[in-house]
């Protein structure tokens, strides 16, 4: 079979393979992008609750299984721009002390093996590349940085700058969540020309008007018209890697796409197919030189699989709440240890309005007894709706492997528990005082039926980073410890995950290992 061969092979077209792409594609280097997905199709059904989240209609058709055998859909999303096309970019960085051992109720959340100082400049660069609109010094835990943010934080609407205000004065510090945007505001309303127009469907949909700064948007589309140097392949799906007989080097790219077997090569070969998929195409890899799985020498492979303990909550009040775009507001007052607990609880904020059709979908038992007669509508426009995650550890045994019908395992014993049910009382206490905000519910279809096991949206930490080739799979440059030419640079290298949203962090790593890669290739 005929072989193409590239300077570079980057699988997969998310944040983290995007934003490689974007950087490396200044050198002039031949650069192969390899998506198993299509461009999500623009259509009025993007901004559906309905189609979004009840039919589930842009999430992958497959079933995989957990440890005990029960079969369930993953929350994944294949096109080009990965997830982030239904993320609800909310980018943030890392805290400090999240680079470093931190000590929580149910164990230790393991040091990075490079400090925050080494990603700062990325965390800069990652930020300008996905337009996140924010204020620093608000958030008191946010970490150092070089610079403001290049674009201002999105407004509060009456309705949040209230709440904002209620938890200042009980002595809180909320601060502006920042967000990746193409957002223009004057006086809280977007301009003419703002792409984004501030609508109720922001955070899970897809945007029809190209207005959220996911990866196809900020790095895929606008690479691919500045730089003849990058192809894109569409649903183009890497079944294995290939390597010499002694396996230090990927020597092969073996895709199926449109129904036709594709063989492709490469100088260097960077694998960013999303934390799970990355872990499984290793293991599918496996070979003589390899027989556990590529790089899979210390058996870490797919272990310590880590995706943040998360609910998503509504809250009913009996005023109405009539704000459109409802994400803007945030409190990282419990993230670490408070006088409340010697232990982190992790982070608030608001999330995407709820919307009737989400309500009808939901299963909630409580409802039958509380507002028999009212209708989705009447209840959702008395909604204001929290999105609470804390850290999860990461521990061996939560994994994905694959049986050997080759179906998809993915085992997890939950960890950190306390944590989150603390936080989630924190939420219900400060909703309380002013009596504004009666019940507190359950909210499960944003992140999937049953999030513990299929809400793989925050997936990290298969392919954990490290010095020592020993315990982890990577090297501190995200090199596969076993071979030359194969890097990583989805979550999967996090060796741990603190309690903030994942994708910043992607998206200053991939930049990392650019950079990296830029001097390697000369
Ligand atoms: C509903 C939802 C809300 C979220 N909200 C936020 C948020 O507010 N903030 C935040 O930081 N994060 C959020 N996330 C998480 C965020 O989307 C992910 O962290 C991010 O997309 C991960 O980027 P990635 O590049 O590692 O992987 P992905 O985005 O998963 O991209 C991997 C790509 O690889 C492709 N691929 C997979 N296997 C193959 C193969 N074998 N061959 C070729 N291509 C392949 C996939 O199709 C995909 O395009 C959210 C996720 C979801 C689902
Ligand atoms: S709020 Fe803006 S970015 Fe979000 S879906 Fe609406 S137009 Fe798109």
């Amino acid at each position: 079979m005929a072989q193409d061969h590239y300077d570079v092979i980057v699988i997969g077209s998310g944040p983290g393979g995007g934003s490689l792409t974007a950087r490396l594609a200044k050198t002039g280097k031949r650069i192969l992008l390899l998506e198993r997905g299509d461009y999500l199709p623009r259509s009025q059904a993007n901004w559906d609750a309905k189609t979004v989240f009840v039919d589930g209609a842009y999430q992958a058709k497959e079933t995989w299984y957990g440890g005990d055998g029960r079969a369930f859909s993953p929350a994944l999303h294949y096109y080009v721009g990965g997830n982030s096309k239904v993320y609800g970019s909310a980018l943030l960085r890392m805290r400090e002390r999240d680079f470093e051992a931190v000590r929580h109720v149910d164990g230790i959340s393991p040091a990075w093996p490079v400090s925050y100082a080494e990603f700062e400049p990325y965390y800069a660069e990652a930020e300008r590349l996905f337009a996140v609109h924010g204020e620093r010094g608000e958030d008191p835990t946010e970490p150092w940085s070089s610079g403001p943010y290049a674009h201002p934080p999105v407004s509060h609407e009456p309705r949040i700058q209230k709440l904002s205000e209620d938890w200042a004065r009980e002595g809180l510090q909320p601060f502006h969540l920042p967000l990746g945007i193409k957002l223009e505001e004057r006086n809280g309303k977007p301009t003419p020309t703002s792409t984004c127009i501030r609508c109720d469907a922001f955070d899970g949909f897809p945007c029809l008007l190209n207005g959220k700064a996911d990866a196809q948007v900020m790095t895929v589309d606008p690479t691919l018209a500045a730089h003849s140097n990058v192809t894109l392949l569409v649903n183009a799906t890497v079944t294995t890697l290939e390597t010499d007989p002694a396996g230090k080097t990927v020597t092969a790219v073996n895709v199926t796409r449109e129904g036709r077997d594709e063989r492709y090569s490469a100088d260097i070969v960077v694998v960013a197919c999303g934390a799970l998929s990355s872990a499984l195409l290793l293991l599918r890899s496996a070979n003589a030189a390899h027989p556990n799985g590529l790089a899979n020498g210390s058996d870490q492979v797919g272990r310590n699989y880590m995706r943040h303990n998360m609910s998503v909550l509504m809250a009913l009040s009996k005023e109405a709440n009539d704000t459109v775009f409802q994400k803007t507001l945030a409190l990282s007052d419990f993230y670490f240890a408070s006088r409340d607990w010697e232990y982190p609880m992790g982070l608030i904020q608001m999330c995407a309005k709820t919307q009737p059709d989400q309500i009808r979908g939901e299963e909630f038992p409580e409802w039958t007894g509380f507002l028999p007669n009212a209708p989705f509508e009447m209840v959702a426009r008395h909604s204001m709706d929290f999105w609470l995650q804390s850290e999860d550890l990461p521990h061996p045994d939560n994994r994905v492997s694959l049986g050997r019908d080759g179906r998809v395992i993915l085992d997890i014993e939950q960890n950190n528990r306390e944590a989150h049910d603390r936080l989630r009382a924190k939420l219900s206490d400060l909703l309380e005082p002013g009596g504004a905000y009666t019940y507190l519910f359950e909210r499960s279809l944003y992140l999937g039926k049953n999030i513990p096991i299929s809400g793989t949206a925050h997936q990290s930490g298969t392919l954990r980073f490290g010095a020592d080739p020993a315990a982890s799979v990577l090297d501190l440059t995200c090199k596969a410890h076993q071979l030359d030419n194969l890097y990583v640079t989805d979550a999967s290298f996090f060796p741990s995950i603190g309690a903030v949203n994942p994708t910043l962090t992607i998206v200053a790593n991939a930049l990392r290992v650019a950079a990296h890669l830029e001097e390697r290739l000369g």
